[in-house]
């Protein structure tokens, strides 16, 4: 105890301030370099907040007694609600604020006013304490509310908690023990306090910095995979998924058809339309291609006017079907000002048992070279290797009714 008392508080409130200014900077700097980051600019001013709030707790006995107290509770208490507006955004949570910003303000209010008047130090000391302990306890609900399965989010909501229950402390010496703590009491729960707060900004920041990253991560992996022009997966997403799709398909032993969608004569539109015209073309393409699908399709950009469309759980005469259904989608589209038909060319495979990715990609490539040879405008299906090498004539499922896919 006489170890923790004799902790300088004015050299912890240094380090908090150091440590929450340094947070303000990297937040700010996140917000800056990546604006698409929720939650960022929010637990930015709230670390610019703490941090004036602190300057003031370190300057009191220089500055008068009204601003070292009362305005740094109440910029320290609006640090944690913008704190907890950073969490909601981030978590996207429709969850109000207002309530929060209501409470400080109320109890910055009487604050103020019981600081102003004398003799009421007893009622700031429920004030401060009640308002804090609120303000903590709403955001260790909201992070275990979005904890779900997440450990390290709901470690922290349990510290976030404690620290909610610690703010009473003053509270517990008033109504528990029936008086104030002595001075020397006072002196160890400050310096636990201000101990505590070190911690927290040095976790909170952390935590928060930890989860922006993830997200970031994220965002940063699916981009990598998605085609910027027409929004679909590109050639990589594509690849990683027909991958995942395989290994599922052979460890469950379910049908996996694949489908490699060329455009027509794309060449010919580009030079018709212009480039920007093609690129047109391309998203009509895709999204003409795309209603056609049901929720477990996939489809990304092969290369150039080469589209890979991956159909699990799916035979290839169900594949066809889905074929007829998309070429005639995009039959149905037209270039702008030009009177140019827009078709596409498929060939169509089904996986063999514990497949890979390779030859049946090749027997892909060697269906739609088929139906490019056929004259386009059409698709082709192509079972086994050997079909086409002992059969020239591709082999051309029909559609039965019977096997025709809902949307
Ligand atoms: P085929 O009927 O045999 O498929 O012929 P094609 O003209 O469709 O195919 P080809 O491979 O000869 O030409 C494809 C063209 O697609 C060439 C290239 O300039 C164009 N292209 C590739 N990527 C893009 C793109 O992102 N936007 C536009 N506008 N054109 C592209
Ligand atoms: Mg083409």
């Amino acid at each position: 105890m006489s170890l923790i008392a004799s902790v300088d508080i004015g050299t912890l409130l240094g380090c908090q301030i150091v440590l929450t200014l340094a947070y303000a900077i990297v937040f700010c700097c996140m917000k800056i370099f990546y604006p698409y980051l929720r939650g960022a600019g929010s637990v930015a001013v709230a670390f610019v907040v703490a941090t004036i709030g602190n300057i003031l707790l370190l300057l009191s006995g220089s500055i008068p007694l009204f601003i070292s107290i009362a305005v740094s509770h109440c910029l320290l208490l609006s640090a944690f609600v913008l704190f907890y507006t950073g969490v909601l955004h981030f978590f996207k949570s429709a969850r109000a604020i207002r309530y929060a910003w209501a409470l400080t303000v109320v109890a910055s209010i009487l604050t103020i006013y019981l600081n102003l008047s004398h003799n009421r130090t007893t009622a700031l000391t429920y004030v401060i304490a009640l308002s804090f302990f609120l303000v903590r306890g709403v955001i260790a609900l909201e992070i275990f509310r979005q904890a779900a399965d997440r450990i390290f989010l709901k470690i922290f909501a349990c510290l976030m908690a404690a620290y909610a229950v610690f703010a009473l402390n003053r509270v517990y010496f008033l109504l528990v023990l029936g008086h104030p703590p002595t001075a020397h009491q006072r002196e160890i729960l400050q310096t636990v306090s201000v101990l505590l707060s070190v911690s927290f900004a040095f976790l909170i920041g952390l935590s928060f910095l930890l989860m922006l990253c993830s997200d970031l991560l994220t965002l940063v992996k699916d981009e990598s995979e998605r085609d910027l022009l027409c929004g679909v997966l590109n050639r990589r997403g594509i690849e990683q998924k027909l991958d995942i799709e395989l290994k599922r398909a052979g460890r469950i032993g379910q049908n996996l058809a694949v489908a490699l969608i060329d455009i027509d004569h794309f060449k010919a539109i580009n030079d018709h339309a212009g480039h920007a015209g093609g690129d047109t073309a391309l998203r009509d393409v895709v999204s003409a291609i795309s209603g056609r699908l049901r929720p477990h399709d996939l489809l990304g950009r092969f290369g150039g006017d080469e589209f890979l469309l991956i159909l699990p759980h799916t035979s290839s005469s169900e594949a066809f079907t889905v074929s007829s259904r998309i070429e005639q989608s995009v039959r149905e589209l037209s270039i702008p000002g030009e009177a140019i038909p827009l078709t596409i060319s498929i060939g169509l495979t089904q996986a063999t048992s514990g497949e890979i990715a390779g030859p049946l990609l090749a027997r892909a490539d060697k269906a739609l070279y088929n139906a490019k040879n056929a004259g386009r405008n059409c698709c082709r299906v192509l079972l086994h290797e050997t079909a086409l090498k002992e059969d020239p004539q591709p082999i051309i499922l029909p559609a039965s009714q019977g096997d025709l896919l809902q949307r």
